[in-house]
């Protein structure tokens, strides 16, 4: 009866943190505007992704071009930056909250958070790459310590605890800390505000 909203629903049921009634809501929402917005939407949808690139070393996504040669992002390429401090965080963009920080060294994404029931903690995240990293970086002499970032709840909690197993036997000249309780319980990294980020970053344990 409703083939369009259906279709419509069931793509925004997609999108992180949206339900099913909202998912229809968006779908009625497109439907009552004008042509012309709905146009531009779907073509920014399309030049979005298209612009979207992963880099090679930290695993972010983000908007514009790897350096052609290295494949890395801008942060990865930056030689300015401190080549021997890893910040370890879930998603591409908490990233960005840093940047309002005087953190100035490297990012490393996991690409999602170790579920506590999960009895395999290597599969289903960067795990793997994340030891390769640290394993070929701190042969290198370069790395000196692994900064987990992950937000302050029980899968995060628990993605802290399962790295640091899985770190252990790669670690002996690292040092691995975590951020300190200067963010709140719960909070999302992406929407830390800077102080508190620069007050958990300096607490780091
Ligand atoms: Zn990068």
């Amino acid at each position: 009866m409703n083939d369009s909203v259906d279709r419509l629903a069931k793509l925004f049921l997609k999108f992180p943190g949206i339900g099913e009634r909202q998912a229809r809501r968006f779908a009625y929402f497109i439907l009552t505007q004008q042509e012309g917005y709905v146009d531009t939407l779907s073509r920014a949808l399309v030049a979005a992704r298209a612009h979207a690139n992963m880099c090679n070393r930290c695993l972010r996504i983000f908007e514009g071009t790897t350096d052609s040669n290295s494949g890395l992002c801008e942060i990865c390429s930056d030689e300015h930056r401190d080549q021997g401090s890893i910040v370890v965080v879930e998603k591409s963009q908490d990233i960005e909250s840093f940047a309002r920080t005087d953190y100035n060294g490297l990012f490393f994404v996991l690409g999602g958070l170790i579920p506590i029931v999960q009895k395999d903690i290597i599969q289903g995240t960067n795990a793997a790459k994340l030891i390769a990293r640290v394993q070929a970086e701190r042969a290198d002499g370069a790395l000196r310590e692994v900064i987990l970032a992950f937000p302050i709840t029980p899968n995060g909690e628990h993605t802290d605890s399962a790295l640091r197993e899985l770190l252990a036997p790669v670690s002996d000249t690292l040092t691995i800390t975590s951020l300190g309780r200067g963010l709140s319980t719960g909070a999302e990294l992406e929407y830390a505000d800077p102080a508190s980020l620069e007050a958990s970053l300096k607490k780091r344990e």
